[in-house]
């Protein structure tokens, strides 16, 4: 398990080190900007949606190296979903961050994918937002057009 717990702080630091879609959006049509005061997150997500599907998606900010490397691969993974499977994710997500999760419903764990390395969050209350800020700003993205959230 230490091993295990090895691993996937190593995929954290990489994806904070090197975050993916760290840019600006031109071809945006929703963005949000969400900030953590407790720990001084800051992220702006773009989305560039069409219809029901997300064609594009990227965010830029600074913030610590949990919550950089959780937009990161939210990026990574919503790019090419519709807007329902992101919504799904995001609670799977949550679910996981906040130590939620079951074994009982089969696949859960298949959908979360890699995603599933921010478990271990769970253990430590003060970092859940600073895991589910970029999330929560997309939903914000989502919902309106120009949104700015906070997690407090
Ligand atoms: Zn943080």
């Amino acid at each position: 398990m230490a091993d295990l717990r090895e691993l996937y702080q190593e995929l954290i630091l990489e994806h904070s080190k090197a975050p993916r879609n760290y840019r600006a959006l031109e071809a945006a049509n929703h963005k949000a900007e969400g900030y953590n005061p407790l720990c001084g997150d800051r992220f702006t997500v773009y989305l560039k949606v069409d219809g029901d599907s997300i064609q594009d998606i990227s965010f830029q900010g600074s913030g610590c190296a949990i919550s950089k490397a959780s937009a990161s691969m939210m990026t990574q993974s919503l790019k090419g979903k519709s807007i329902s499977e992101a919504k799904k994710l995001f609670e799977r997500f949550h679910q996981t961050v906040t130590g939620q999760a079951t074994n009982n419903s089969n696949g859960s764990e298949a959908e979360v994918g890699k995603l599933a390395v921010f478990a271990g969050v769970s253990e430590f209350p003060s970092r859940v937002k600073c895991a589910t800020l970029a999330w929560h700003t997309l939903q914000a993205a989502l919902d309106g057009d120009q949104h700015s959230i906070s997690t407090e």
